[in-house]
């Protein structure tokens, strides 16, 4: 007999099911120094200069800020740990560039001219500064996945390694190891403008620059998740990433229409993109919700049933 399909819940991972990752300001002021060959001192002294004038950036310039991939500005640069220090190394080369007292020594810099290059330099730094080894999960993750699992198929879909984050809920949570589904290098960051299904941007009045729909690579798994049952919710701490396209989905296509959209609070979204909390905040109507904590999603799926 064929079992009756189980709705799905989906989830993204850093920062929407990890607590912030502290070790990574550290590994990048490691990472970045031994690649261009700035001293410790030198960054210690630069660091702090560079980081108010990022701060200000982004609130006064963000088309100019963000992850930038193969040419598109994917996501806000003040997101998550991560983006912010990608904006941070920018903003240092950019410093190191502009003062003479740099300019005779051998250190080893991009030309920021060539978007390319940059895109180049800044990706070795993530892939340098990141460590899986480094994410601790939420305390309340455990509970809140057992609540949810009760009702519905959760999935985890994620721009990492899919064996990177196995290895965290193994011995992190080896609990819930059993009933998750990994879905990783998502890809969500990847905007293919060939792909009509969806708007190439999408406006909300009171967010400071548009957002790029077209993440076909990210639509491809969602659409491999509807396959094994109708999704009942997405859950990220990133709207552009995460969110964006699910929300443009919800309008045009029926079996999304429904979809709850959960935006998880985060240090970063706080400082840096209050503009997505407070859309959040009065949209409980409309299927999004504002949530500090994870297991406020099963609360939420409670009362509307
Ligand atoms: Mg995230």
């Amino acid at each position: 007999m064929r079992e009756t399909a189980r709705p799905q819940g989906v989830f993204d991972f850093d920062q929407t099911l990890t607590l912030e990752n502290t070790h990574y300001p550290d590994r990048f002021r490691n990472f970045f120094c031994v690649l261009t060959g700035l001293s410790f001192a030198a960054y210690d002294q630069l660091w702090p200069v560079a980081k108010q004038t990022l701060a200000r950036g982004l609130k006064e310039n963000p088309q100019a800020h963000g992850w930038f991939f193969a040419g598109h500005n994917v996501a806000p640069g003040g997101a998550d740990v991560i983006l912010f220090h990608q904006n941070l190394a920018a903003e240092l080369v950019k410093i190191l560039k502009e003062d003479k007292s740099y300019t005779a020594s051998t250190l080893s810099l991009p030309d920021l001219a060539d978007r390319s290059e940059t895109e180049k330099f800044l990706y070795r730094i993530y892939r340098g500064s990141y460590s899986a080894d480094d994410l601790l999960l939420k305390p309340e993750l455990v509970k809140a996945f057992e609540e949810l699992s009760e009702k519905v198929q959760l999935n985890i879909v994620t721009n990492s390694a899919p064996a990177n984050v196995k290895r965290v809920i193994d011995k992190e949570a080896p609990e819930i190891a059993g009933f998750v589904m990994i879905f990783g290098r998502a890809q969500k960051f990847a905007i293919d403008p060939a792909w009509d299904l969806v708007d190439m941007e999408l406006e909300i009045p009171g967010f400071p620059r548009s957002i790029l729909l077209r993440r076909h690579a990210y639509y491809n798994i969602l659409e491999q998740i509807m396959g094994q049952g109708k999704i009942a919710f997405v859950a990220g701490d990133i709207f552009e990433l995460d969110l964006a396209l699910i929300h443009a989905l919800k309008k045009q296509d029926q079996r999304y229409s429904d979809v709850l959209l959960f935006l998880t609070q985060t240090v970063f979204s706080r400082e840096f993109a209050e503009y997505e909390e407070a859309y959040f905040r009065k949209g409980n109507q409309s299927g999004r919700f504002l949530v500090g904590g994870l297991r406020e999603i099963p609360q939420v799926l409670k009362t509307l049933k």
